[in-house]
Formats: structure tokens, sequence, C-alpha cells
């Protein structure tokens, strides 16, 4: 590109400074003989004014004005009588000059009223006028040596030469500086993009001094902004579904080897596992639609499908889920949970909030594994509050800031049941976010934390 723009401002600059030499070159030779022809009949017609019906007495005075502009301006000035010879003189008669005589008297055949005539012979430009001179009829005859006018000519022509030469250089060096400051932006944006291609979105696309290039930078770094926000979107979804596919597997696991080790002969104990089975199953239909759904899904979060539901219920039925850590890993929950209260919310993904909040007060509770829930009823807040609590070495307040970050661990996680990967607290935030619920954690260190989320309380149906 450089190089084009290069060649096409030098052919354009090229190309102006070519006609207006030639132009210039042109025009010249005419001009100066226009103006030529323009002093010759100065000099002639004030010289004819002078000496016209002057007396031998003026010869002096006459000879003295025709030696000053034969002086001033170059000329050769003549006054002749009518048998061809000269008179008055400035110069040496030349040796043609009956010839130069001849010309004159057939040019001044041709003269107008005022008697007065130009003519070139030779390399001379001749001015001829009638004078009645010490009561004779003369001539005077000015000539101008045009060889004079044309060096000077030639001269200004290669200065013009010259000048265009130099002109012509300057424009190619110009232009290829012109040339370069265009297209570096465009360089370092082509650059750029070829780094953003291979998955760098840290780069900004520089502004540049030309509005055009700046408006095209910015617009390719909303471009990138886009494309980085699809890439983080694509990546968060990946983690997010993994690591929710995870747990029901691990369920789905534990309760299979449970139904083959322990209630494979009580029929009772081995129907409630078979339907934590079979809920994990369905949970894990409800993820894979979701991952089917992820087009709808934005910022990390599909859109919230809201409903009325009792909250009560629901909780039993996820506490119902952890029952296996009391007969296998003796955990010991304790329940406080209000009757019958009903809120508005997504049924699906309040679902892996509470789940994800109980998991970890499992995986964080200390040594005497207990873990207290409850959901109790704000009647005068029309709130619901929901706190899940463990009795494990708690969060500092530094800690605080960052557990709702995406993949931040503790140094010091000590994974129980089941192994963290750091996102669990952070879709917790994103779908409570979504919601516009109120939640956060409350921590004594050395005592342990409370989650607690505030869900909105609603009567049972709509509208009542
Ligand atoms: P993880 O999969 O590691 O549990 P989370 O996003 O759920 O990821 O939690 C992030 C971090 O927050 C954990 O690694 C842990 O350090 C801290 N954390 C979460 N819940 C508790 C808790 N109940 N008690 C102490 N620390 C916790």
């Amino acid at each position: 590109m450089q190089v084009l723009l290069w060649r096409y401002f030098a052919i354009f600059t090229v190309l102006i400074i070519a006609v207006v030499s030639l132009v210039c070159f042109g025009t010249l030779s005419n001009a100066y003989s226009a103006q030529a022809r323009d002093r010759i009949s100065q000099i002639g017609t004030g010289l004819t004014l002078l000496i016209d019906g002057k007396s031998s007495q003026f010869t002096g005075e006459v000879g003295g004005e025709m030696n000053r502009y034969a002086f001033t301006d170059g000329v050769n000035v003549y006054l002749i009588n009518e048998l061809g010879n000269a008179e008055i003189y400035t110069n040496a008669l030349p040796s043609d000059w009956y010839v130069v005589v001849g010309d004159m008297n057939s040019a001044v055949n041709g003269w107008t009223e005022n008697r007065a005539v130009i003519f070139s012979d030779g390399s001379m430009l001749n001015y001829a006028s009638c004078v009645t001179f010490n009561g004779r009829e003369c001539y005077l005859l000015v000539r101008y040596p045009t060889n004079i006018m044309l060096e000077s000519v030639r001269s200004m022509q290669l200065y013009i030469i010259i000048i265009a030469a130099v002109a012509i250089i300057v424009a190619f060096i110009i232009s290829y500086m012109l040339a370069q400051r265009i297209s570096r932006p465009i360089r370092n944006i082509s650059e750029t993009a070829t780094r953003m291609a291979k998955g760098d979105y840290s780069v900004q696309f520089a502004s540049a001094e030309f509005e055009e290039i700046a408006q095209l930078s910015e617009s390719l770094n909303y471009a990138k902004d886009e494309i980085k926000k699809s890439d983080d979107f694509q990546r968060e979804l990946l983690a997010n579904v993994s690591h929710d596919l995870r747990t029901p597997l691990t369920m789905i696991k534990a309760y299979a080897s449970m139904v083959k080790e322990i209630s494979g002969n009580d029929p009772q104990k081995r129907d409630k596992h078979l339907q934590v089975i079979i809920d994990e199953a369905d949970r894990l239909t409800g993820l894979v639609n979701d991952i089917l759904n992820a087009s709808k899904v934005s910022a990390g979060l599909s859109e919230l499908n809201k409903k009325v539901f009792n909250l009560t219920e629901f909780l039993y039925g996820i506490m119902n889920k952890f029952d296996y850590l009391q007969e296998t890993s003796d955990y010991k929950f304790f329940v406080d949970i209000d009757p019958n209260l009903y809120t508005l919310a997504d049924e699906e993904k309040i679902y892996q909030v509470i789940y994800n909040l109980i998991s970890n007060a499992v995986n964080y509770t200390g040594a005497d594994k207990c873990v207290y829930v409850s959901l109790k009823d704000c009647p005068e807040q029309h709130r619901i509050k929901f706190a899940v609590r463990d009795t494990g070495k708690g969060i500092s307040d530094e800690e605080k800031e960052h557990i709702w970050d995406r993949y931040y661990r503790s140094k010091d996680a000590h994974a129980r049941p089941v192994k963290g990967t750091g996102l669990g607290l952070n879709i917790v935030k994103i779908i409570l976010q979504a919601h516009n619920f109120d939640f956060g954690v409350n921590s004594v260190i050395g005592e342990g934390s409370t989650f607690y989320v505030d869900f909105p309380e609603v009567s049972s149906t709509p509208g009542e």
C-alpha cells in the first residue's frame, strides 16, 4: 500500500510540475518578445517626439538622448538621411549597413498613418519612424539585438528545468514521507489484528491522526471487546457446565454404591436411594438442555424462568439429597425451616444456589461435621431469610472480597467429600445478581461462616 500511495503521489506531483514547467517554458519566449517590442516602440516613440521638427542646433541634445537609451537599454539608434547615410548614431555602423537600410526601406513602405513600423531582420528587432530633422525628412532607426533576449530566455528556461528537477526530487521525498504517514497506522492496525486473531485480546488498536483511521481503530476495538466477551462467555459456559455436571454425577455414583453395598436388600431405603439417582439424572437432563439453549444465555446466565414455588418444600427436597452424608460420613444437619413459604424465582437456578451453598458448608465445616440450615419468615420485610452455617475455620475479611470471584480457591481449602473448582460461589453470585436478591456471608475466624440469601416472600398463588 505504501509503495502504491507513494507512486500515486509521485506521479501526481511530477505531472503537475511538468505541466507548470511546460507552460512557463512555452510562454516565456512569447512574453519576452512582446516585452521587447513594447520597449523598442516606447524608445522609438520617445525619440521620435524628441527629434521631430528639431533644427541642427539640437544635434547634441538628440545625440545625448540617443546615447542614453543605447546605454541603458542596449539598443543601437541611428538617425538616417534620405540618402541612407547615418547622420547621428550611437554605435558604429554595421558592415552590411546598406542591407540594413534596404530592409528598413522595404519595411517603411508599408507603414501606417503614424509613420512608424516594427520589423525583424536576422537577429535584430527594429523600430523605424519618419522624423523631420533640420528641415529634412529623416528616418529614426532603433535596433535591438534579439540574441541578448534569446540568451535571457534560454537561461530562464534552464532555471525552470533545474527548479522543476529539484521540485520533482522534493516531491518524491514528500510523497514517500506522506505515504509512510498514511500507511503506518494501517500497518499497525493490521499487525494488531494478526495478534488478536492469535487469541491475544489484550491488544489495543491505536488511534491515528486521520479521522477515518481513528474511527476504524475505534470500531475494531469495539469488535475486539465483543469477540472477547463472546469468547469469555463460551469459556464461562463450559466451566459452569462442567462444574454443574460433576455434582449430580458424584451423587449418582454415591447413591448407586449405596444401593449396591447397603440398601440393596432393604426395599424402602433402596427405593429412596434410587429416587435420588432418578432426580439427579433429571437434573443432568436439565443441565444438558441448558447447554443446548446456550445461545439464549447471556453473560453466563440463561434467561430467568421465574415462577412462584414453595421454598419450604423445595429446601426439604434439596436437604434430602444430603441424607447420604448423614448415613455414610457422620454429618449432622440441623434444620430450622418455617412452613409454607413461597417465593418468586427461577427454581432451577435457585436449586444451584442452595445446593452450592450447602455443599460448601459440608466441605468447609469443622471437625464436628455440623451444618445448620434455616429458612425464616420475616413478614414485616416481606422477606424469607435463608441461611446455612458451618463450624469451620471461617473466612477472613480480605478473603471475603475474593470468594465470589471466578476460580478463586482458598490456598488451604480442605475439601472433603466434593472437590472444589472455585466456581460454585461465582455461579451463586451471578444467579442471585440476575434475580436482584440480597446475599452475602458473615464469618468469624475460628467459629465458622454463615452464608445467607434473602428471598422475596409472595403469596402461594400469584395474584392472591
Ligand atoms: P470451591 O469449589 O473451591 O468450593 P467456591 O466458589 O464454592 O469454590 O468457593 C470459593 C472459595 O471460598 C473456597 O475455595 C473457599 O476458600 C471459600 N469458601 C466457600 N465456602 C466456604 C465456607 N463455608 N467456609 C469457608 N470458606 C469457604
